[in-house]
């Protein structure tokens, strides 16, 4: 069932809503962009409907709002530990683009299904989540959720279409399609962007052979004077998952503290130092090479079904600094393991015809 809801009408329904739910949406921070006068875009709790930035893709993805930046995880004294817990009784209204949606079941698989246990700082912010989907029928320049296949979903409680004066609604769970019954009904089915300007080619990696040539390749090479390891392209991605965990000492004669875990990435120097001082990942080529082959590969391998781990949001690509690609990374690696295969085959003729 479909309705439509002027705007004046769905501010209403969202003071109904904030009684019993948190609701967070893509928001405008002003002058907080990282271009000098650039406003950024990323997720805060909103008041109105007029606070949903909704024609403009946001900086970051919607993951800090079900995994936040950094969290308490445990709080001990000399004697005791005991575990943060998350307070509020509200459930949380999260307005996601299918793309966004689409990385949420990737964190799920990953901190959810990675293992015996679920994690459970993970989980206890996962479970309170309603998503309200926002319908995306073009994309952006960076996209490529159509070669990712993360471009379409099914997995929200409601869908939004933004129009000039209101909005359109499917409502498909009875929890909220009660907030509208007294609204104009009106056909509405989502639709779907259905082509990307950027396209992107997966490269097919079936042995561990051609695996082992991949992991040689020269490609990575030039990221090590181009990439910054800033890790930025990390904190935007909604399916990047790495965390340190850190413990916070209050005073310097107390043993009285808490243990968080803060956000980290792949792409920073000392994030792969272990104990003892070896880094497994030295070279900013080699921590590139890690980064793509687990969205493109090892996610895949590890989970199985169609999905790799990147959805095609493009936002790493907006993010960095010194314009690397991710897209065309990818592209580049496509082709060099087309060249390794059609080497193989040439080899293997000569072989047979000798
Ligand atoms: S395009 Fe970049 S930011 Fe988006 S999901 Fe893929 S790796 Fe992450
Ligand atoms: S690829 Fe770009 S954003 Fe990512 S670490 Fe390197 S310089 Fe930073």
């Amino acid at each position: 069932m479909g309705y439509y809801v002027s705007l004046e009408r769905m501010n209403k329904t969202i003071n109904e809503l904030k009684k019993e739910y948190k609701i967070y949406a893509p928001k405008r921070f002003e002058k907080r962009g990282w271009k000098p006068n650039t406003d950024l875009i990323r997720y805060g709790e909103i008041k109105s409907v007029s606070d949903i930035v909704y024609d403009i893709k946001s900086d970051f993805s919607p993951k800090e709002v079900f995994y936040p930046i950094s969290q308490t995880l445990l709080y001990f004294t000399e004697n005791n530990c005991s575990e943060s817990s998350t307070y509020d009784s509200k459930d949380i209204i999260l307005f996601a683009r299918p793309c966004d949606i689409n990385a949420i079941k990737r964190l799920d698989n990953i901190f959810l299904k990675n293992g015996n246990e679920e994690d459970n700082y993970y989980k206890r912010l996962r479970d309170k989540l309603k998503i309200f989907m926002i319908e995306c029928r073009e994309g952006w320049d960076n996209c490529f959720c159509v070669s990712m296949g993360s471009n379409q979903t099914d997995n929200y409680s409601a869908a939004v279409r933004f129009e000039d004066n209101g909005l359109l609604i499917e409502a498909k769970d009875d929890e909220f399609g009660k907030y509208f019954t007294k609204e104009t009904t009106r056909e509405f089915t989502p639709e779907f962007v259905q082509e990307n300007q950027k396209k992107v080619k997966l490269p097919k990696i079936n042995s561990m052979d051609l695996l082992k040539k991949i992991h040689d390749l020269e490609l990575w090479e030039s990221f090590n004077d181009k990439c910054l390891s800033c890790g930025g392209c990390n904190t935007v991605c909604g399916t990047c998952s790495c965390f340190d965990t850190t413990d916070i000492i209050y005073n310097e004669t107390s043993r009285d503290g808490e243990r968080r875990r803060v956000w980290s990435s792949c792409m920073l120097e000392g994030y792969s130092t272990m104990a003892g001082g070896h880094n497994v990942r030295k070279t900013a080529g080699q921590r590139m090479r890690f980064k793509i082959l687990h969205k493109v590969y090892d996610y895949n391998n590890r989970f199985g079904e169609s999905e790799h781990m990147c959805v095609g949001c493009g936002r790493c690509v907006n993010r960095c600094p010194q314009e690397i690609s991710f897209s065309d990374t990818i592209n580049c690696l496509s082709e060099e393991v087309e060249k390794i295969i059609r080497e193989k085959e040439t080899t293997r003729e000569e072989a047979n015809n000798e």
